[in-house]
Order: structure tokens, then sequence, then C-alpha cells
């Protein structure tokens, strides 16, 4: 069974993740999809808020396992028994982090693959952070995020 870790804030899942994870389900077999826990980190949602809009956005799917971890990513992989950490490119400048990752991740255990995905068409300007601040303004993000996110994100705003 070939399974991935796919990592990430999440904070909150948008459509940019969810079509990295349903073209990530025609690569592999299993997918665990893994909020990171940074301890210095305060998001906007929590870990276990995090955790609860990634189950609603992408429904009950025995393919699809969702977790969170704290500590090396390459640490967790191997507990989980992933050898392929999947990872979403919007732009270039998401380039020199990621690779930066990708190798610091193959220094620490080369037997942990990172495989990237582009972004899907028409979503590479989607990010939480970006959508975190257009529902704080109050725009519209019906087509940023699953339905069950958007009335997260505007009860945390009040709106
Ligand atoms: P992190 O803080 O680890 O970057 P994010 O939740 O922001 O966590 O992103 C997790 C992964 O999803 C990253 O690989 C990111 O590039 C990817 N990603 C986020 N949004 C998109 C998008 N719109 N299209 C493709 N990949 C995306």
């Amino acid at each position: 069974m070939n399974r991935a870790v796919y990592p990430g804030s999440f904070d909150p899942i948008t459509t940019g993740h969810i079509d990295i994870i349903e073209r990530g389900l025609a690569v592999f077999e299993q997918l665990t999809v893994a909020v990171a826990i940074h301890p210095d980190k305060t998001g906007l949602f929590g870990i276990e808020e995090r955790i609860e809009l990634i189950h609603k956005a992408v429904g009950h799917d025995s393919r699809i396992t969702v977790d969170s971890f704290e500590g090396l990513l390459v640490d967790y992989s191997e507990r989980v028994g992933a050898s392929v950490v999947l990872r979403g490119l919007r732009a270039v400048s998401d380039f020199e982090y990621e690779f930066q990752m990708a190798n610091m991740n193959r220094h620490l255990n080369s037997s942990v693959e990172t495989c990237f995905m582009m972004t899907g068409a028409g979503l590479f300007y989607v990010s939480s952070s970006l959508v975190r601040e257009v529902a704080q303004l109050g725009g519209n993000i019906d087509d940023l995020v699953h339905p069950t996110t958007a009335v997260a994100l505007q009860a945390k705003y009040n709106r």
C-alpha cells in the first residue's frame, strides 16, 4: 500500500488544499492529511478545529486519514508508514522554501521522498492567510473554501 503524508498548517483548509488532496489520491492509495503543530505559533483555528474542518471538507473517504503531528515531519512520516511527503506548489515564490525543506528532509531521512503537485487551474492565488484576511474584511469566500469552513470563518470574525 502506498501512503503519502500531506502536511501543512491548514488554518483553515481551502479549495487549493482540497484540490491537492483529490489529485494526490489519484496517485497514492492512502493519504494522511497532517496538521503540523508549531508550539510557538498560534493560528486562527485550534488544531482540533482544523482537523474537524478538514474532515467536513473532504467528507468520508476511507483512503483519507486526518491527523496532527509535532516534531520532525520525516519521523512522523515513518511512524505512519508513508515514504512520500506530498506538497503543493502555487508560484515561483513557493519554490525556494519548498526546495529547502525537501532537501533538509532528505538530509534527515533519505528514505522519505517529497512529491510536488502543481496548483489546480485558477487556484494559484488561494492561500489560508489570504482567505482569512478576505473573511475578516467581509469579502466573499464562497469559491475559496468549503461551505462549513466559510461558516466557521464567519463565526470567528463575528460576521
Ligand atoms: P504550510 O504552513 O506548511 O505551508 P499550508 O496549509 O499553507 O501549510 O500549505 C500546505 C501545503 O499546501 C503546501 O505545500 C502549500 O504549498 C499547499 N497549498 C496551499 N494552498 C495551495 C493551492 N492553492 N494550490 C496548491 N497547493 C497549495
